[in-house]
């Protein structure tokens, strides 16, 4: 998972705007209580998704995997006056930390998030969405993209998180486990689908950044 050197990563984070209180303690109650925090995308990733959101100022965020929201508080940061975010996880377990952290912060009005199989809910939403998190299970990565291009506005942005695989991308097939597999295939379907450009950036475990045509 770390492709940087130890010393060039602090260097970069602390030459990096600083992580909110607000998502410190978040970051922190992660860390101590629930599982697999290191899903939690962080300083580094977290200020890069408050950058990018910034840079694009959507109206309409849809984000694909909350877990305990640490993301959907940083993407947040850039929605417009009359934006909203939605954020959807298939784990209940995670809903009392979710609601406290995002009934605390400034974006409690602004985020709605859903409780369910992301695959089943994203049909039924109306909306038309300026920017895509896609951060859920890796196998279904390519039905995500799917599901939301054609919910896309044109120049809307699709961002994935964790399409590098801690490097496991680079292997041979062979070698490659399920969820290998589905990464590797979904940068090959963004890379060859001519209605979206794509840059691949190297933050953490990589972030395919797609901008629709
Ligand atoms: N975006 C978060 C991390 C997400 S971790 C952050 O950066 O801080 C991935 C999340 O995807 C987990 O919470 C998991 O429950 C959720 N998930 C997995 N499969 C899902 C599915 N089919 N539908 C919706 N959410 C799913
Ligand atoms: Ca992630």
């Amino acid at each position: 998972m770390d492709f940087l050197d130890e010393k060039l990563a602090a260097y970069i984070d602390a030459h990096t705007a600083e992580e909110p209180e607000h998502l410190q303690q978040l970051n922190r109650e992660t860390w101590a209580k629930v599982i697999m925090p290191r899903m939690l995308s962080g300083h580094l990733q977290g200020r890069v998704l408050a950058m990018f959101s910034r840079m694009i100022q959507p109206k309409r965020i849809l984000e694909i995997g909350t877990y305990t929201g640490y993301s959907a508080l940083c993407l947040a940061e850039g929605l417009t006056s009359d934006g909203k975010l939605i954020t959807i996880d298939i784990n209940e377990e995670l809903e009392e930390i979710v609601q406290r952290y995002i009934g605390n912060s400034d974006y409690r009005d602004k985020i709605e998030t859903l409780t369910g199989n992301a695959t089943d809910l994203i049909p039924e939403l109306k909306e038309t969405f300026d920017l895509v998190f896609i951060d859920a299970d890796k196998e279904n990565y390519c039905r995500y993209y799917d599901l939301v291009i054609d919910k896309l506005r044109p120049g809307g942005f699709i961002i994935a998180d964790n399409v590098l695989w801690s490097g496991n991308v680079i292997k041979n097939r062979t070698d490659m486990d399920e969820e290998t597999l589905a990464i590797d295939l979904f940068n090959k379907k963004v890379h060859n689908d001519s209605r979206i450009e794509n840059v691949l950036f190297p933050v953490r475990d990589g972030l395919m950044v797609c901008r629709k045509i």
